[in-house]
């Protein structure tokens, strides 16, 4: 099953301007409870049973394309930014190239995107940073990816999981509700809510349980109406409807 990770806001409009917001530190997370220990090894395991071949939607797996995908996939649904990257990176291949071009060459290729102009502008601008700062390669760490125009922590820890295969936890929508739901964090900021799932989830499971909660997210805890009464969740998730 394949789930892609959503870019940080529409058309990465927490893009951190001016000095990098690498600086800012995550907050410090509350010490894992045993009960929510316990919750998290729960959820782990049916997590694995239920979505064991989660994946990330978008297509490209190398690191430049995978950047821009993410970047164009902000309210814009997979099969689209699937049709639509291939074409963009075709035209300009790696940074230097998408660099070179305009703001209106790109926009005019990925218009069908929705927030074209600010994605254009995030795709040129992480490009030509890439070119100045980092010799034309996408870095891996997370903060000299957080010095990229469009691109907050969500989408850095999409590129480091899925195009460098480091342990990323990638906090979208779907993931943060879920974490909450199920006990474990009690936070809404997504930074905050990374922190905590990073003091539960082991390490090597950062990428996949992400892929899993954001499926876990669409198939049945959706945001409206959570299909408890089919998930297999319910046997310990604390959330009121869980048990009614
Ligand atoms: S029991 Fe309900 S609230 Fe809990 S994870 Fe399942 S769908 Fe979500």
């Amino acid at each position: 099953m394949s789930q892609s990770i959503k870019p940080d806001g529409p058309a990465g409009t927490r893009a951190r301007r001016g000095r990098p917001s690498a600086a800012k530190k995550l907050p410090a997370p509350a010490a894992p409870s045993r009960e929510r220990a316990k919750l998290a090894r729960a959820v782990l395991a049916a997590f694995q049973k239920l979505y064991p071949d989660a994946d990330c939607g978008l297509g490209p797996r190398d690191p430049f394309g995978l950047l821009v995908a993410t970047i164009l996939s902000a309210q814009c649904s997979d099969a689209r930014v699937n049709q639509v990257a291939p074409v963009l990176l075709k035209a300009y291949p790696h940074p230097a190239a998408m660099a070179a071009a305009t703001e209106e060459d790109i926009a005019a290729i990925i218009r069908s995107c929705g927030f074209f102009r600010t994605k254009a502008k995030n795709i040129r601008g992480a490009s030509a940073r890439l070119v100045s700062s980092f010799g034309g390669e996408t870095p891996r760490s997370m903060e000299d990816l957080l010095t990229l125009p469009g691109v907050g922590r969500k989408t850095a820890n999409c590129v480091r999981g899925n195009a460098f295969r480091l342990p990323a936890l990638t906090v979208d929508t779907h993931l943060g509700r879920i974490s909450r739901r199920l006990g474990l964090t009690r936070h809404e900021d997504p930074d905050k809510v990374e922190a905590d799932l990073g003091e539960l989830i082991p390490e090597e499971r950062w990428t996949l349980f992400s892929h899993q909660g954001i499926a876990h997210g669409r198939a049945l805890c959706k945001s409206q109406k959570p299909r408890c009464d089919r998930c297999p969740l319910a046997a310990f998730c604390p959330y009121p409807s869980a048990s009614a």
